[in-house]
């Protein structure tokens, strides 16, 4: 497929941001998707609106470059543009919604209790005037008891209604909360397969290397990649791809035991830390997940097709207390590396190093 007048016609545009310019780089975009055979789901919209508006020029630049070199233009394209430019961002987004309204409410929380301060100094300062004027008993004492009596009214209606809205404030404080959870827990899950993903596992990664360095117990990382999944892709499509990795995702997942960490690093590649194994046990442990990987019977659920068995290769690398973390992950990456080499559906793990 080469590049296409259309579509070059309405990038060079000129990305003003009017409404009617808005108008015309949506048509731009849902022809497109319509022409290359993509779904209009909102992120390949996004993908194609930031195309055609010239928004996102490094996404405009990998596109130009596939549609002028005629390499195909599909889904699977859609996902790497959209894993690559939009996915982080967009995390990122849900936290500094999270946390902009969660300033505000603060904000809103702590006026009231300064409020609630004020008005208990207010009626203090009432109370001490009315004190040092008990001491006189003169005629004006019924005058200054109904002036205390307005005054603890008044009050009290100001403490009615600023109990209100402290609780009102506790109740949105604490919807924020749930959301900052929630936005937490999206931005450290991989949306695909459930798992944990690569910013979570490389912040559990520094953690269990603190701790094993710290208690001097060991710690082993897999690094596990499908084999031949670009085949698996192009034979069977996008979206079986993807139900294979679910599957594979599944049974890592039912492999390990508690306290183990599994994650989706991206694409078809998966980690998983062990803490207090050894190597040897590691390469058991990783011996059993490609196993059971491969015993699996894949078929396609709408026309019962079997894909034939899929297989995993799997680098397994022993911490070396202290070492920089990126020296773990090379020699876990070394490792698959070898097993790749050997034909694939197997387990490496390099010798320690001394
Ligand atoms: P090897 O055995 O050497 O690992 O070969 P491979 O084909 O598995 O590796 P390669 O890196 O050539 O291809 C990986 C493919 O995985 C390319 C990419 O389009 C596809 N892919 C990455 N992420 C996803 C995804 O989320 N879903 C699907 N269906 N495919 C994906
Ligand atoms: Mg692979
Ligand atoms: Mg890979």
């Amino acid at each position: 497929m080469g590049s296409d007048a259309t579509l070059s016609m309405h990038a060079a545009a000129a990305p003003a941001r009017t409404g009617n310019a808005a108008v015309a780089f949506a048509h731009a975009a849902i022809a497109s998707m319509l022409r290359f055979g993509i779904r209009p789901t909102p992120a390949h919209f996004t993908i194609w609106y930031d195309y055609h508006s010239g928004e996102q020029p490094m996404v405009r630049r990998v596109l130009s470059t596939f549609l002028d070199s005629g390499q195909p233009v599909d889904e699977r394209l859609m996902f790497e543009i959209h894993d690559r430019f939009y996915r982080p961002g967009r995390e990122m987004q849900l936290f500094l919604d999270a946390s902009q309204h969660i300033q505000s409410a603060l904000h809103v929380a702590v006026s009231q209790v300064a409020e609630a301060g004020s008005n208990a100094t207010r009626y203090g300062s009432t109370l001490r005037r009315f004190s040092g004027a008990l001491g006189a008993e003169g005629p004006e004492l019924p005058g200054l008891l109904a002036r205390l009596q307005e005054e603890t009214e008044a009050l009290s209606r100001r403490c009615d209604q600023l109990g209100g809205d402290i609780s009102s404030s506790a109740e949105r404080i604490g919807a924020l909360e749930r959301e900052l959870a929630e936005a937490r827990r999206e931005a450290t899950t991989d949306v695909l397969t459930g798992l944990p993903n690569r910013r979570a596992f490389e912040d559990q990664l520094r953690r269990a290397a603190q701790e094993a360095t710290m208690r001097g117990h060991s710690l082993c990382l897999l690094i596990a990649d499908i084999d031949r999944f670009k085949h698996i892709n192009d034979t069977w499509g996008h979206p079986v791809g993807d139900a294979v990795l679910r599957r594979v995702a599944q049974t890592i997942g039912a492999c390990l035991g508690e306290g183990i960490l599994a994650a989706r690093m991206g694409g078809e590649e998966f980690a998983a830390l062990l803490p207090h194994a050894t190597l040897a046990a590691a390469q058991q442990a990783a011996e059993r997940i490609r196993q059971a990987v491969s015993e699996k019977s894949f078929s396609v659920r709408s026309t019962g097709k079997d894909l034939g068995i899929v297989t995993i290769s799997i680098g397994v690398a022993a911490y070396q207390r202290g070492e920089p973390l990126p020296c773990l992950v090379e020699r876990a990456d070394v490792a698959l590396y070898q097993a790749k080499q050997a034909r694939r559906n197997r387990v490496a793990s390099l010798p320690e190093p001394v």
